[in-house]
């Protein structure tokens, strides 16, 4: 089914260099408080279509210091 997501890019490095890659490594963190406020304002956007999606990305999103807590905001955000 369709879906309106929100893909977040929680961290801007990784430990591997895939040939490939596209990303511009640095060492930026996404703050919690940056998160919880972006994911809000998606989840209360009026879009077009029913179904809502977030995605968290980076770099590897596994290596943000707080990232089982990002999950679990994420996870209470959109808990109805
Ligand atoms: S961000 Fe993705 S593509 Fe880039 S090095 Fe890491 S795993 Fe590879």
């Amino acid at each position: 089914m369709p879906a309106n997501f929100l893909d977040l890019h929680i961290v801007d490095f990784c430990q591997l260099d895939c040939k490939h890659c596209y990303l511009n490594k640095g060492s930026s963190i996404m703050p919690l408080e940056m998160l919880i406020s972006i994911c809000t304002d998606f989840l209360q956007t009026d879009f077009p279509l029913p179904r809502n999606t977030l995605i968290l990305s980076g770099g590897e999103p596994l290596l943000h210091p707080d990232f089982i807590e990002a999950c679990n905001i994420m996870r209470r955000l959109t808990v109805v």
